[in-house]
C-alpha cells in the first residue's frame, strides 16, 4: 500500500515544533515506514513530517498526531483527514526565512547558527511554517515557538530536509498570508483540560466550522457559551485556541473594563465589538469576567448594568442563526450571573473549567518549559506532584520565576554596558532544580 488515509488529532505538548508525525505500529506497516522517516501530509495543501511511534493508547484509531503548525502547513484542522504516504527527502542547498507578518524579530549576531541548529533535520517544503523552540529566540506570547516562512527555497521542488551544509538566509520583511502563524494559540498551548476541549471544539469549533451538519440536523448551534472556574485555569487560554484553530476573529472585552464608562458609552462599545464581530465572522467574542456586567440581579443592580445586559441580550438575541459568531463568558462562579443572560438562545451552554491534577500539572510545566534551557536533572513529575493547588497561571509563575533565579546567579558576569552578551555567559543561563526549589518556597 503506497498511501494512507489518516485522522489527525493533536500533538502531546512535548512533541510541539519538532515537526513530527506519530503513527501507529499497524500505519507504520502498511506503509514500509521506521521511526525517523519522513512521510509527506496532504490535506489542503502538502507537508511533510519525520516519523515517529505512536503511545500505545493510540494504536489501532488510524489517527496521526501533529502540531499545529505541521497541521497548518497541511492545511488541516483537528479530526479531519490527511492522506500519507512515504517519501524521499532531498537536503536543501538553501533555504530563505522570513517571520509572518505581525511577528517582529531581533536576528543578533550568530542567528543563522542558532536558527540551524534548532531546525536541523526539519522536513518542508517551499511555503512551510518552521518553527524555531530555541530559547535564543524572544517567543511570542503563549505559544513559545517563533514560526518562520521558507518563503525560498533551493532546490525549489519536493521534500527537503535541513542539513548542516543548508545554507539559511534570513529576512527581516514579514512573508505576506500567514498571520494566522502569527496568531497561533493551539490547543498543544492547554495542559490537561482533554475533555473540556473535546465539549468546546463540539459546541463552537464544529458550529464554526461546518454549519451545515446543524443545518441538516435541524438544530440550532449556540449563540452563548459560559466558561466557569477558578482564575488562572486557561479559560481565557481555551477561547483563544479555539478561535485560532477555527480560524476565528477572536475579539476580548474585559468585563468590569466596559462598565467603567459614561452614560451610554459602554453599550456603543459592545456594539462596535459586535459589529466588527459580524463583518469577520466566524468570530469568537470573548467576555471576561461576565459577572461584572451582568451580576445577579439581587447581589447588585445599578443602571448601568441594567442598561448594559439589555444591550448584550439584544445584540444577541440580534445575532443571525448561521452560528458564524459565538460568544464565550467567562466566570469565576456560574450561579453569580444574572439568570436572564442563561435563557435558551443566550447563554444556554456552559462548561467548568476546574483546577487541575498532578497529570496535567505536569502537562502545564512541560508546555511552559518548551525551549527553556533546563538541566537534565530538573524533575518535571516531581514538580507536578509537589504543586497540589496551582492553577495553570501559578505554573507559569513559577516557571518565570525559576528561569529569573537562574539569571540572578549570572548576572554578575554580564557587563551591561557591552552591546551583546558573549555566547559563553549565555551557555550558563541554565534553570537548575534548586532553581524550581527555591521558586517554589518563595
Ligand atoms: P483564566 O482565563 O481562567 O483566568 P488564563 O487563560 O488567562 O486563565 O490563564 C493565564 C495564563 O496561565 C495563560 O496565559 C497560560 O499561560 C497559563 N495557563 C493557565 N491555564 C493553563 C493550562 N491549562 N495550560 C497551560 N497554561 C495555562
Amino acid at each position: 500500500m503506497e498511501e494512507l488515509q489518516i485522522k489527525v488529532e493533536k500533538a502531546h505538548p512535548i512533541d510541539f515544533g519538532r515537526g513530527i508525525i506519530r503513527l501507529d505500529p499497524s500505519t507504520l506497516l502498511s506503509l514500509q515506514l521506521s521511526p525517523g522517516d519522513i512521510v509527506e501530509i496532504e490535506g489542503k495543501k502538502t507537508t511533510a513530517a519525520k516519523v515517529w511511534r505512536a503511545d500505545r493508547q493510540d494504536w489501532g484509531q488510524g489517527i496521526g498526531r501533529i502540531d499545529g503548525f505541521t497541521r497548518q502547513n497541511a492545511g488541516v484542522g483537528i479530526g479531519e483527514r490527511v492522506a500519507i504516504r512515504r517519501v524521499e527527502v532531498t537536503p536543501a542547498e538553501k533555504v530563505v526565512l522570513a517571520p509572518p507578518e505581525g511577528i517582529t524579530m531581533e536576528f543578533g549576531t550568530n542567528i543563522q547558527a542558532i536558527i540551524k541548529h534548532n531546525i536541523l533535520k526539519h522536513p518542508f517544503v517551499e511555503g512551510d511554517v518552521i518553527p524555531i523552540t530555541s530559547s535564543m529566540t524572544q517567543p511570542t506570547p503563549g505559544n513559545q515557538a517563533i514560526p518562520l516562512v521558507a518563503i525560498e527555497a533551493t532546490p525549489e521542488e519536493g521534500i527537503l530536509i535541513i542539513t548542516e551544509s543548508t545554507e539559511i538566509e534570513l529576512r527581516q520583511k514579514p512573508a505576506k498570508g500567514y498571520e494566522d502563524a502569527a496568531r497561533g494559540i493551539a490547543y498543544e498551548d492547554i495542559g490537561g483540560l482533554g475533555d473540556e476541549i473535546q465539549r468546546v471544539r463540539e459546541m463552537i469549533e464544529l458550529p464554526l466550522k461546518h454549519h451545515e451538519i446543524f443545518q441538516r440536523l435541524n438544530i440550532e448551534p449556540p449563540k452563548g457559551v459560559i466558561l466557569y472556574g477558578p482564575p488562572g485555569t486557561g479559560k481565557t487560554l481555551i477561547a483563544k485556541a479555539v478561535a485560532g484553530e477555527s480560524r476565528a476573529n477572536f475579539l476580548y472585552i474585559a468585563g468590569p473594563e466596559i462598565m467603567g464608562r459614561f452614560y451610554g458609552e459602554s453599550e456603543e462599545r459592545l456594539r462596535k465589538i459586535f459589529e466588527e464581530a459580524a463583518e469577520n465572522a466566524p468570530s469568537i467574542i470573548f467576555i471576561d469576567e461576565i459577572d461584572s456586567i451582568a451580576p445577579k440581579r439581587e447581589n447588585v443592580t445599578g443602571e448601568v448594568e441594567r442598561r448594559v445586559v439589555a444591550q448584550l441580550l439584544t445584540l444577541m438575541d440580534g445575532m443571525e442563526e448561521r452560528g458564524q459568531i459565538v460568544v464565550i463568558g467567562a466566570t469565576n462562579r456560574v450561579d453569580s450571573i444574572d439568570p436572564a443572560l442563561r435563557r435558551p438562545g443566550r447563554f444556554d451552554r456552559e462548561i467548568e473549567i476546574g483546577v487541575p491534577d498532578s497529570d496535567d500539572r505536569l502537562e502545564i510545566l512541560q508546555i511552559h518549559t518548551r525551549g527553556m534551557p533546563m538541566a537534565e536533572d530538573v524533575d518535571l513529575e516531581y514538580l507536578a506532584e509537589h504543586t497540589q493547588g496551582f492553577v495553570g497561571a501559578d505554573l507559569l509563575a513559577l516557571v518565570q520565576e525559576a528561569s529569573m533565579r537562574s539569571l540572578r546567579r549570572i548576572l554578575p558576569e554580564i557587563n551591561l554596558d557591552e552591546d551583546e552578551i558573549p555566547e559563553e555567559v549565555l551557555e550558563k543561563l541554565v534553570v537548575n532544580p534548586e532553581d524550581f526549589e527555591d521558586a517554589l518556597t518563595e
